[in-house]
């Protein structure tokens, strides 16, 4: 990621006046925090597998490997499609007061209510969740596999998406609390740190979900209800630490930047207590869900085979034993993320 933000900016060097550039490099750096880290976006993906019924979970299981690394391309398309970013998270303060409780549950009456042109601006991930939905099921329907494969991939990404906090507040970064930096260290650096740790397997079975648009609502109004938790215990850590422990500068993107330390990090993860670990299996629980909803809506098509993926059932015991990471099983630790 950081590899193609880099040209893409050096790009930009040639094109615009200094001034356009870094109002564009502003506008890349907000972008660019939005968002599970790629390791995280990738194990939801390989466990939302897990809790899959078959036949739908070996068809599945044969393209893990697809699921896993496209995980993270919305992100990736981001740097190239200027509608992109605002299907990635909702403001909720924008909305108008307790908006998490009175925004329309679909689309058309949303649009209605404030406009397609406010929703683009402040975000409207809860909406394009449910319109990734019945995109993946036309491609079961059609059974063709690579619109599956696709849709599938996006809809589990911006299911992640709505289950971070700071996706749905304006003040995203923390950059309105002066907490500037809080949504890479709660997404991307605290679960890089501590995944090892993680409790990866939850009994979830895959389950029919009768109102979409419902029970997407029910985990932003969870991810939402954090948001000040999650504030307030990056301030009562920073109590033990000085300017100096707490933060350290490091060159990004050719400039100085302003980080968290990885003691600050540490001290922040154990604050945090298993908030990480738990959205994050809430988020391979929804994936699971909508991807089998989809399946069903299309009618539970019978895919290229029935047969059961090789090495699936190994696998199975090793998620059941929370052995993933030591038996070398969980793809995105074995792939070295980009970023
Ligand atoms: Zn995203």
């Amino acid at each position: 990621m950081v590899k193609v933000l880099s040209i893409f900016v050096l790009n930009l060097q040639y094109m615009f006046n200094k001034k356009t550039v870094y109002i564009t490099l502003a506008f890349i750096f907000a972008i660019g925090l939005s968002s599970w880290g790629f390791l995280v976006h990738r194990t939801i993906h390989q466990i939302a597998i897990y809790s899959l019924p078959e036949p739908l979970q070996s068809y599945m299981h044969k393209e893990m490997n697809n699921l896993v690394s496209n995980a993270t391309r919305p992100d990736i398309r981001r740097n190239t499609d200027k509608t992109e970013a605002p299907k990635h998270f909702i403001d909720l303060e924008a909305y108008g007061p307790n908006a998490a409780n009175n925004m329309p549950l679909d689309w058309a009456s949303a649009s209605k209510k404030y406009s397609e042109d406010t929703l683009f601006k402040y975000g409207y991930v809860p909406y394009v969740i449910v319109n990734q939905l019945e995109k993946l099921t036309a491609a079961f329907r059609s059974k063709n596999k690579d619109s599956i494969l696709f849709y599938a991939a996006d809809l589990g990404h911006y299911i992640g998406d709505a289950h971070v906090p700071l996706h749905t507040s304006i003040n995203y970064d923390g950059q309105l609390t002066g907490q500037k930096g809080l949504h890479s260290l709660w997404e991307a650096f605290v679960p890089e740190l501590r995944i090892d740790q993680y409790q990866l397997y939850n009994a979830h079975q895959a389950t029919y979900i009768k109102n979409p648009s419902e029970a997407i609502w029910i985990d932003i109004r969870k991810a939402a209800a954090l948001v000040p938790e999650m504030l307030a215990i990056e301030k009562e850590v920073s109590i033990q630490f000085k300017p100096e422990t707490k933060y350290k500068t490091q060159m990004r993107y050719g400039r100085e930047t302003k980080v968290y330390t990885k003691e600050f990090a540490e001290a922040y993860a154990n604050g945090l207590g298993p908030t990480v670990n738990a959205q994050l299996i809430a988020s391979a629980n929804m994936i699971a869900d909508f991807w089998y909803t989809a399946w069903v809506n299309a009618g539970k098509p019978l895919l290229s085979t029935r047969e059961i993926s090789p090495n699936l059932s190994a696998e199975l015991k090793s998620f059941k034993m929370n052995h993933l990471i030591q038996d070398e099983l969980l793809l995105s630790k074995k792939e070295k993320p980009e970023n």
